[in-house]
């Protein structure tokens, strides 16, 4: 099992390189609190680096430039990529578990969905190349005209630490498979697999400059992203906070940015479920991945009529989540990924308490570990619609419970809020589910379940969740260019 992680430096233009100011982050297991590596921390020059190699891979590449490339030739890598992430699942799966906190078996499905993103991705490389020129009907007969779908240029991708690889091949799959070439960024906190990425790429021989990887802190090594005027798009997930510097940066030279941003999304459970069926999803939905899921449902609200018995039994279960140090067998919940989100949230608990809500369970670092930022799967009530923790998006495993009487009242209390990412809806009642599906102002609904994310359908949400969609075709479109092509067709002078 892995213990330390590989040494790695910057992945640019195809070859490893030392950061030019040599400085070097520390790679914390969030489990023992113990530092088990270190990553490389670019500067703006690293960046600039990056940058040209990009260019140069896009469109200066003696010919081999990977804009022009088949959609077919450029799939052939991506499911070598996919290939590689299979061959080398246990491995990654073990270093993602180690550098986030994240149960191993969920990091091993992560893996699963790495490579499935890849796959996905070649296919539609493929068939970009049957959709060019499709034409496009014209009211004059002197006139015809195509469409051509183009790469948008060298591309941004950064990425949070939540679903470290996952969230890099939600971007990368999609900008290569368009043709675009890529500087990406992943967070400081979860660096480790994406710089086994860049081994990958190597071995299979990826062009040199298509894709780079360049690892260090925000304002460092992604900052200078957004703000250069060489790069034609940024494709950002992460907080709120960070996605409005990206896009004011991104003003300045006005370029376009699809920002994935936080979330603070509302379940709905009315009086004719299945109970137990119900608290289960109500469970998954809020305390997978240990809380920290931009769509974590993390508002419940259920119906008056089953509130006592709904909240008792989610209670008792969340008690027996077993947390515990992620590499143990049948752990549910590891650490959250940093002291600096550990501290985060215990004062977000805190603050909920002095504003006059109720602890129903958790709320605490487990008596039974001693090291490691580990807090229990928490549950808030006595919760009202003006409190902090009922607003803020705290992006851990913490559930904020309000009641309510009616559909209308619950839809109202659902949308009060700054976020618009995901939303769950669950109830026997087809006609009941189909009228909140359409009311919940969201990006992503969920009936009869929450959380549940396929590669084939569009993600992302509205309001301060963010604009722009990830994954199935639209992911595609997000890194495509289009062009009209009109030509004149008659024998007659115009
Ligand atoms: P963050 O905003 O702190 O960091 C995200 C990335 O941005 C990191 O790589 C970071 O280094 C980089 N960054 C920070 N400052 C920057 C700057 N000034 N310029 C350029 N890059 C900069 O977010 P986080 O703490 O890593 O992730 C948690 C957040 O991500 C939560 O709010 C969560 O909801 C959100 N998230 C959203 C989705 C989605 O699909 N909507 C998915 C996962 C996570």
């Amino acid at each position: 099992m892995a213990s330390k992680v590989p040494i790695r430096q910057l992945f640019i233009d195809g070859e490893w390189r030392a950061p030019l100011k040599g400085k070097r982050l520390p790679v914390i297991n969030p489990t023992t609190e113990e530092t088990i590596g270190e990553i490389p921390a670019a500067t703006a020059e690293d960046v600039e680096i990056a940058i040209k190699a990009a260019r140069v891979a896009f469109t200066r590449n003696r010919g081999k430039d990977w804009a022009r490339t088949p959609g077919a030739f450029r799939a052939k890598y991506l499911r070598a990529i996919a290939a590689k992430v299979i061959e080398r699942k246990s491995e990654l799966a073990e270093l993602e578990a180690l550098d986030s906190g994240k149960p191993l078996d969920e990091t091993a499905w992560d893996m699963d969905d790495v490579a499935g993103c890849f796959e996905f991705y070649a296919d539609l490389a493929e068939a970009l190349d049957s959709e060019q020129r499709a034409p496009v009907s014209l009211p004059m007969e002197a006139f015809k005209s195509h469409v051509l779908k183009e790469p948008i240029g060298v591309v941004g991708l950064i990425t949070p630490w939540n679903y470290p690889l996952l969230m890099a091949a939600w971007k990368v799959a999609p900008a290569l498979a368009a043709g675009c070439t890529a500087i990406l960024k992943p967070s400081e906190l979860t660096s480790v697999t994406c710089l086994e990425l860049a081994s990958i790429c190597k071995e299979i021989g990826l062009p040199p400059g298509v894709l780079n990887i360049v690892t260090g802190v925000g304002p460092e090594a992604g900052a200078p992203l957004p703000a250069h005027p060489d790069v034609d798009k940024v494709a950002f997930t992460g907080s709120t906070a960070t996605g409005r510097a990206i896009m004011t940066a991104a003003a300045q030279v006005i370029k376009p940015v699809s920002l994935e941003l936080g979330g603070k999304s509302p379940i709905l459970v009315f009086e004719d479920v299945d109970i137990e069926k119900a608290a289960e999803w109500a469970m998954f939905g809020c305390f997978w991945t240990n809380g920290q899921i931009c769509s974590a449902t993390s508002r419940l609200l259920v119906q008056e009529s089953i509130a006592d018995e709904f909240i008792k039994k989610l209670v008792n279960w969340t008690k027996s989540i077993k947390i515990s140090d992620p590499f143990e067998k049948g752990c549910r919940l590891g650490p959250v990924v940093s002291e600096g989100q550990y501290k985060k949230i215990l004062n977000f608990i805190s603050v909920a308490k002095e504003e006059g809500a109720t602890v129903l369970c958790g709320g605490r670092h487990p008596e039974h570990l001693k090291k490691g930022y580990f807090i229990e799967p928490t549950i808030i009530g006595n919760v009202n619609p003006s409190m902090q923790i009922w607003r803020e998006e705290v992006f851990g495993p913490v559930l904020t419970v309000m009641t309510f009487r009616t559909e209308e009242e619950a839809i109202d209390i659902a949308n009060d809020s700054h976020y618009a990412l995901g939303g769950a809806v669950l109830s026997n009642n087809a006609d009941l589910c189909n009228r909140v599906s359409e009311h919940l102002q969201a990006g992503i609904i969920w009936v009869n379940c929450s959380q549940p994310c396929f590669c084939q359908a569009p993600w992302g949400g509205n309001k301060r969740s963010g604009f722009g969609r990830e994954l199935g075709k639209w992911g595609l479109e997000n890194y495509l260019s289009v062009k009209q092509v009109t030509e004149y067709v008659s024998n007659d002078p115009w």
